[in-house]
C-alpha cells in the first residue's frame, strides 16, 4: 500500500518493462546496446532506472551532458557512459576526472580535449561525431577525412567509437536515412584508409532500429523505445516492447454540473446537457500539457472520459457523464486500467506534440515510484 505524502498524483515506474524491452532491443539489432538515459531517462528517473539497467543486462550508456553522467558515477554506476552534447570547453576536466566518454564534434574541440588529458597526464576516451546530415553538432561529413587522421593519431585520444545522428528514421519512407548511412560509411572508411583500426560505428536511435536494419552497425542506441514507446505515433513496433511508465492520480472534487454551466479558466467549455464533473490533481505545473485542454481522455474505471475545459497549474476537470465516481477513486491519465489503456502516442496526438515531449515534461514536483 502507498502512503501519500502530498497529492494522489504519481507516476509509477515498471523497471523490469525497461530491462525487458532492453533485452528485446539487443535481440532484434543483434549488436550491443547503448541505452540513452538522458532528460531524467526520458521522465522515467535516471538514477533508478540506470542501476537497474546496471543489474539487467546493460553494459554502457548514454546521456546528454556531464551532470547526467557524474550523477550516474555518484550513483554508482560504474559502466562506460558516452556524454552525447557538445562538449563546453570548461567542463573538459570533469570528464576525465569522472572517466567519461566525450563526444568530439570538430578539429579543435578534439586539440582542446588533447591539451587537457596531456596536462592531467590521463588518455581521454572518445567518439568522433560526424555530421550526416542532422545538422546539429559534428564534423560535415565531407570533411571526415583529415579529423579521422587527427583523432586517430592523437597520442592522448582513445577513439572508441564515431557515430552520427539521423534525422527522419521515424518515417520508413524517408529517403534521408539511406542518405545518412551513406555519408557515415563513406566517413568511417577513412579508418580503413589510413590503416587505423576500426572503432564501433554507431548510428540508429530508435527509429533506426525499427525502420532501417541496415542502420544498426556495430551498436544502437535507442531512447523512446527502450521505455516501449514508438517514436512516432503511426510506427509500427518491429520490436515487442512494453510501455514502463504509468501517470495515475485520483478523484479530489465530484459535482454535478447543469447544462449550459461552464468550466475552467476562459469559460471554454459548456456542459452540453446535466452531467458529472470530476477534478484531477495533476497540471501543467507537474508537466500535463495545457493543450490537452478538452482535447485529452482519462480512464475513470476503465473507461475513457474527456478533458473537459482549460488545463490548470495544479488541477484539471473531467466530464465523466453519467458515470459515477467517487472521491479517492483512480483516474490514470497514462497507462492501463481494468482492460483499458492510454499510451503516450496517443496523448502526444492529442497535445499535438510528440511522445518524448509528453515523457520528459513529467517534473520531479510529481512522486515516482518503482516496481
Ligand atoms: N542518439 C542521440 C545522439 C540522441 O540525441 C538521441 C536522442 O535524441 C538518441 C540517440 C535516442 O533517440 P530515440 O529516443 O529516438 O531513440
Amino acid at each position: 500500500s502507498t502512503t501519500f505524502t502530498r497529492r494522489p498524483t504519481r507516476i509509477v515506474v515498471d523497471l523490469d518493462a525497461i530491462a525487458g524491452n532492453l533485452r528485446a532491443i539487443g535481440a532484434h539489432a543483434g549488436v550491443p546496446v547503448m541505452p540513452i538515459v538522458k532528460a531524467n531517462a526520458y521522465g522515467h528517473g535516471l538514477v533508478p532506472v540506470a542501476r537497474h539497467l546496471q543489474a539487467h543486462g546493460a553494459t554502457r550508456f548514454g546521456v546528454a551532458f556531464v551532470e547526467e553522467a557524474i550523477a550516474l558515477r555518484e550513483a554508482g554506476v560504474g559502466l562506460p557512459i558516452l556524454v552525447l552534447g557538445g562538449i563546453f570547453g570548461p567542463q573538459v576536466e570533469l570528464f576525465l576526472r569522472y572517466g567519461l566518454e566525450i563526444t568530439v564534434s570538430s578539429l579543435s574541440k578534439l586539440r582542446q580535449v588533447e591539451q587537457l588529458a596531456e596536462a592531467m597526464g590521463r588518455r581521454a576516451a572518445i567518439h568522433l561525431k560526424i555530421d550526416t546530415g542532422m545538422g546539429r553538432i559534428g564534423v560535415q561529413h565531407a570533411n571526415a577525412g583529415p579529423f579521422v587522421e587527427a583523432a586517430a593519431g592523437s597520442r592522448w585520444c582513445e577513439v572508441v567509437g564515431v557515430y552520427s545522428h539521423l534525422a527522419c528514421a521515424d518515417d520508413p519512407a524517408s529517403p534521408m536515412t539511406a542518405l545518412q548511412l551513406e555519408r557515415f560509411l563513406e566517413a568511417c572508411a577513412h579508418f580503413d584508409r589510413i590503416g587505423a583500426p576500426m572503432p564501433a560505428r554507431h548510428l540508429a536511435n530508435s527509429g533506426g532500429i525499427l525502420h532501417f536494419p541496415q542502420t544498426h552497425l556495430d551498436m544502437v542506441r535507442p531512447g523512446i523505445l527502450l521505455y516501449g514507446v514508438l517514436p512516432d505515433a503511426a510506427a509500427r513496433a518491429a520490436v515487442a516492447v512494453r510501455p514502463a511508465l504509468s501517470l495515475v492520480s485520483q478523484v479530489v472534487y465530484f459535482k454535478v454540473v447543469r447544462a449550459g454551466s461552464t468550466v475552467s479558466y476562459g469559460a471554454t467549455w459548456t456542459a452540453p446537457r446535466d452531467t458529472r464533473v470530476i477534478t484531477v490533481p495533476i497540471g501543467y505545473g507537474d508537466g500535463w500539457p495545457r493543450a490537452l485542454s478538452s482535447r485529452g481522455q482519462v480512464l475513470v474505471h476503465g473507461r475513457r472520459h474527456p478533458i473537459a475545459g482549460r488545463v490548470c497549474m495544479d488541477q484539471f476537470m473531467v466530464d465523466i457523464g453519467d458515470a459515477s465516481a467517487f472521491n479517492e477513486d483512480e483516474v490514470v491519465l497514462v497507462g492501463g486500467q481494468e482492460g483499458e489503456a492510454i499510451r503516450v502516442e496517443e496523448v502526444a496526438v492529442d497535445a499535438g506534440t510528440i511522445p518524448y515531449e509528453i515523457l520528459v515534461q513529467l517534473n520531479e514536483r510529481i512522486p515516482r515510484e518503482y516496481r
